[in-house]
Parts: C-alpha cells; sequence; structure tokens
C-alpha cells in the first residue's frame, strides 16, 4: 500500500491483469472476472529481471532522420551533426502510436491462442490498427487443448478451430495461414517471412509458443515415433494406429496419460513409462499416485515405473522400446510427452534477451523496442506457464499494449486442480511432508483420496483425487496458513478437517 493509502495494485487472480487505484474495478477489463477476484498486492508488480524492463527511448533526428536509442538525445547527432535539441522523442512506452490517431501496424508472430487473443484485443483496442497474423500452422487457428479428446474421436475435425474462417474477415485481421516468420529486423522494424516476404510493424507480438522436447535418444526419429503437439501430429498418429497396437507413452505426466487415455479408447494396449515411482509426482505424494493408478489401469492403461528409455528400435518403423534395465517393450507407435521447449529462436536471432523464455516485463515488453512476447514462448518474473489460460490472457494483454492501450499483467496462480482420465484431482501447497513436526491427516474412501498436512497447526498442504469440491477452501487455507481450531488433545481427522473447511468455504 502506497503512504497515503490513496494509490493500490490489485492484480486480477484469473487473468493476471493489473489495475491501480485505491480500489479494485467493477470487472476486469482482460477476462471480466468481478472485483472480488481482484486481490490487493504489494505497491510495485514484481520487476521483470533488469534486461526486460521498459524498452530504450527513441529520439529522432529531425534533421537526417538517424534514430538515437537512450534516456535522452545525443549531445550532436552522429550522422548530420545536428544540436540535441533538433532530436524529437518518438516513443515512450508502448502507446503513442495509436494515442496519436494513426494507423498502427500490429503483426503477430503466431497463430496459437495467445496469437489469436492478442489479435482480438489489440482490435478490441483500436478500431483502425491494421492486424496481420502470422500463422505457421496451414490449419485455422485451433484449440490446441483439444488435441488429447481430438486423438480420442471425442470431437471431430469442426470442433477444433477457435473461430471460424469468417471471424478474421470480419475483424479486419489477416490471417497468413502456413506462412513461417524466418526474422526480425529490429532495426527496420520488419518480420521476414520464409517466401521473402517483409512484414513491416510498429508494433510486433512474438506468440510462437513451444515444441515438445524429444530427449536424446536413439530412435526417435523412426516412423511411429513423435510427440503430440499439432493437429498435424494428432493426424500422424491416427493414420499409423491400428485396432489392438501395442503402444507406448514416454512420460507419466499430465499430457502423457491424457495421451495415453486417448489411444486406449482407440483400443491400443497403452504401456507408460514413468521415470519416477509414482504417478504425477509432482503435484501427488505416493499414496495419492497409487490411487491415480487405480483409474490409470481402470482405463487399460498400464504403467512401467522406474523407466528409463534408452532407444526406440526398429528398422523401417518403430517396433519397441528398450530400457535401461534390459526391458524390451514391443510397440508399433510410441508418443513422447516429456515436456515442451518455448520456441525462442526467433527472438534470440533477433537479439531479444531470451532466458528460458523470451524475457517480457509487466507490459510483456520484450528486450527491444515494440515488440512484446506472450503464451508458452514468454518468460514473465522468471516464470513459463505452459498452460493455455495464462497464453490466452497474455495475448490479450500484448495485444492491448500492441494497440496503445497500456496494460499490465501481474502472474497469476498456477492452476491445481486438474482433471486427468476424468478424475478429478486437486494439489495445493506442501506436497512431501518438510519434517517431522508435519501433522498428516489422509484418508483413501470411496476409490478417492483425500490428504492434509499442518505445520504447527496452520494447514499446510492438501490433495484431493476423486471428490475435489474443497478446493476452493483448501486453496485459501493454505496460502493464509489457516489456523484449524483443533481441541486440546484430540488430534484432526479427515471429517474434522473437512467439516471445518466446508464451513470456512461458506
Ligand atoms: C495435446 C495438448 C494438450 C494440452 N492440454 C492442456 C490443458 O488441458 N490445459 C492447459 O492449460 N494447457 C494444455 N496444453 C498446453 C496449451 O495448449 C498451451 O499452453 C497453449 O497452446 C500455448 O499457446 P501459445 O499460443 O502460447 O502457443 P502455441 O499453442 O504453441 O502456438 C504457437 C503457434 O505459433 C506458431 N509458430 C511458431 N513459430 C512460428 C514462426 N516463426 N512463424 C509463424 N508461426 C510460428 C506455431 O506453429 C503455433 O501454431 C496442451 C497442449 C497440448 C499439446
Amino acid at each position: 500500500m502506497s503512504g497515503n493509502g490513496s494509490k493500490r495494485v490489485w492484480v486480477c487472480l484469473i487473468c493476471g491483469y493489473v489495475h491501480h487505484g485505491p480500489e479494485p474495478p467493477e470487472e476486469c477489463p482482460v477476462c471480466g472476472a468481478d472485483r472480488s477476484d481482484f486481490e490487493a498486492q504489494a505497491e510495485t508488480v514484481p520487476a521483470a529481471p533488469v534486461a526486460a524492463t521498459a524498452p530504450p527511448k527513441r529520439w529522432k533526428c529531425l534533421v537526417c532522420g538517424y534514430i538515437h536509442e537512450g534516456d535522452g538525445p545525443p549531445e550532436e547527432c552522429p550522422v548530420c551533426g545536428a544540436d540535441s535539441d533538433q532530436f524529437e522523442l518518438i516513443n515512450d512506452g508502448p502507446a503513442p502510436v495509436a494515442a496519436q490517431g494513426k494507423s498502427v501496424r500490429v503483426v503477430i508472430v503466431g497463430g496459437g491462442i495467445a496469437g489469436v487473443s492478442a489479435a482480438e484485443a489489440a482490435r478490441q483496442s483500436s478500431a483502425n490498427a491494421e492486424i496481420t497474423l502470422v500463422a505457421g500452422e496451414t490449419e485455422l487457428p485451433y484449440y490446441r487443448l483439444n488435441l488429447t479428446r481430438y486423438l480420442a474421436g471425442e470431437i471431430g475435425d469442426e470442433a477444433l478451430p477457435i473461430h471460424p474462417e469468417a471471424w478474421y474477415g470480419e475483424n479486419r485481421i489477416g490471417l497468413l495461414r502456413g506462412a513461417e516468420a524466418v526474422s526480425v529486423s529490429v532495426g527496420d522494424s520488419a518480420v521476414v517471412l520464409g517466401d521473402g516476404t517483409r512484414l513491416s510493424y510498429d508494433r510486433l507480438i512474438i506468440a510462437c509458443g513451444a515444441h515438445a522436447f524429444i530427449p536424446p535418444v536413439p530412435g526417435t526419429a523412426l516412423p511411429g515415433a513423435g510427440a503430440l503437439r499439432t493437429v498435424a501430429d494428432a493426424k500422424r498418429i491416427l493414420a499409423a494406429l491400428r485396432p489392438g497396437m501395442a503402444c507406448v507413452c514416454i512420460g507419466g505426466g499430465i499430457l502423457g496419460l491424457e495421451t495415453a487415455g486417448a489411444l486406449a479408447k482407440r483400443g491400443a494396449r497403452v504401456t507408460v513409462l514413468e521415470g519416477g515411482g509414482w504417478l504425477l509426482q509432482r503435484q501427488l505424494n505416493e499414496a495419492a499416485g497409487r490411487v491415480l493408478e487405480r483409474y490409470v489401469g481402470a482405463a487399460g492403461i498400464g504403467v512401467q515405473f522406474n523407466a528409463k528409455t534408452e532407444a526406440i528400435t526398429g528398422s523401417e518403423g518403430v517396433e519397441a522400446v528398450r530400457l535401461a534395465d534390459g526391458t524390451v517393450i514391443p510397440a508399433g507407435l510410441v508418443v513422447i510427452a516429456t515436456g515442451v521447449r518455448p520456441n525462442t529462436e526467433l527472438a534470440a536471432a533477433a537479439g531479444i534477451t531470451v532466458n528460458l523464455g523470451t524475457v517480457v516485463n509487466a507490459c510483456l515488453a520484450t528486450s527491444a523496442p515494440d515488440i512484446f512476447a506472450a503464451g508458452d514462448v514468454a518468460e514473465h518474473g522468471g516464470t513459463l506457464y505452459g498452460l493455455w489460460d495464462p497464453a490466452r490472457h497474455q495475448g490479450a494483454i500484448a495485444g492491448m499494449n500492441a494497440a496503445g492501450v497500456v496494460t499490465e499483467f501481474g502472474g497469476i496462480p498456477r492452476a491445481n486442480t486438474l482433471k486427468v482420465l476424468g478424475v478429478g484431482l486437486f494439489s495445493g501447497g506442501m506436497v512431501q511432508a518438510a519434517d517431522d513436526g508435519v501433522v498428516e491427516v489422509a484418508e483413501e474412501r470411496d476409490g478417492g483420496y483425500c490428504r492434509f498436512l499442518f505445520q504447527d497447526g496452520r494447514m499446510a498442504g492438501a490433495i484431493f483425487v476423486g471428490d475435489t469440491k474443497l478446493a476452493a477452501a483448501a486453496t485459501k487455507a493454505v496460502k493464509t496458513g489457516m489456523n484449524f481450531p483443533a481441541a486440546p488433545g484430540v488430534p484432526p481427522t479427515v471429517d474434522t478437517v473437512k467439516e471445518w473447511l466446508g464451513g470456512a468455504a461458506d
């Protein structure tokens, strides 16, 4: 809070939009959440790493057009020798072009959800912006998160596009399908496409997303092996799949399990290879993982734990997966689900600061002037979200900034309520008991599981498998370290904690 209490920072817990003012807004301008979804934060939004702070100011020599970058104009123009008073400030943050009523040229690279949301928000923020969306894939931008449902046959091609083709025309968004941006010339403010086309921009948004990480083991390039990231991948997998085929999913994370479930639904015999001793080790303790494992088994999926893939083997195509302990698992199809990596090459080659992702500040501005980044490609406050909703919200905020409506992103809590193979899961706070002083209360009941951890009487962690209706109350209890009101000498039980949480939620 500020010294006089009149100015505060409020962050929307749903989308990360940052509002400055004495009160939260009635409605979030980015996601429509209401004022109760805003939380007061410290006065300043967490600062981005130094390299990604606001782009440098640009000063134009009115005599020769030379552009100087820096806090102030140079003493003398190095090209024509004009004095410093002959320089005009041509940008100071992301606002000026639209604010001057000119038509701002916004180029967006990447037709995923971040790119589409950016285009939509830029159009809503500026009626006369010229918006071009460079989409590397040939399909209409689609719901990538629905690809496992598509693989399972639960939805068809018609349910994949985010918008029908006509929507782009109606919103005057120039959609270039199957067009790859191969370089960005920061000095010329232009993007070069694979066919040599140059697109000049006033504002550029890099929304290139991420690609599947393929571990460095032999055989990953064999026909029948690959990841699931795109519609083309899903179609390739479906074309290779035969009823009763033995399939292996490398990686027992959420995507690996969902993919395994989809293949099993198509009649394949699926084995998941998990490197750890139980499923979803980052989210679940062992007992919870074992309960989930039963659901996975009931879906007809086998799991091999502590499995270290040594090679994918075969001559013309995939035939088996060999593990480090010598086990050979026959497979006609191998899906690799071992994580993703941001597509940072374009930004890095343009000299933009890249760490794990393309580094952005609170306005989602990169280290280069007039260039923003959003979605899986972006690293904000050290965080790579790798998730649909953050990509959507960041895209919208980058689009607003690019169109001249200065908006900040303050980060959002990572979602901890999931559904895997139709089973509800929740994990909040501490997953493994940190020390001997932690009290665990756990129970397996009716095929589900629930566990609470308390440290010094305060709730430190909660896990639910199956019934997740107390997830919101548990989130709050963990976040605020709520004190369980135990009577002296009476240890908490799952039922008394649930009852307490249920009351706290009301
Ligand atoms: C199968 C699957 C299931 C998922 N399920 C969930 C889920 O249930 N919940 C969840 O929160 N998240 C899920 N995710 C993750 C989620 O889909 C991503 O976080 C989200 O799609 C990121 O959006 P994005 O726009 O940043 O990037 P992307 O979706 O990766 O889109 C980036 C686009 O940019 C294009 N591109 C890249 N480089 C260039 C270039 N140089 N020129 C032109 N175009 C380029 C790419 O081809 C791609 O089309 C899932 C992902 C997958 C693959």
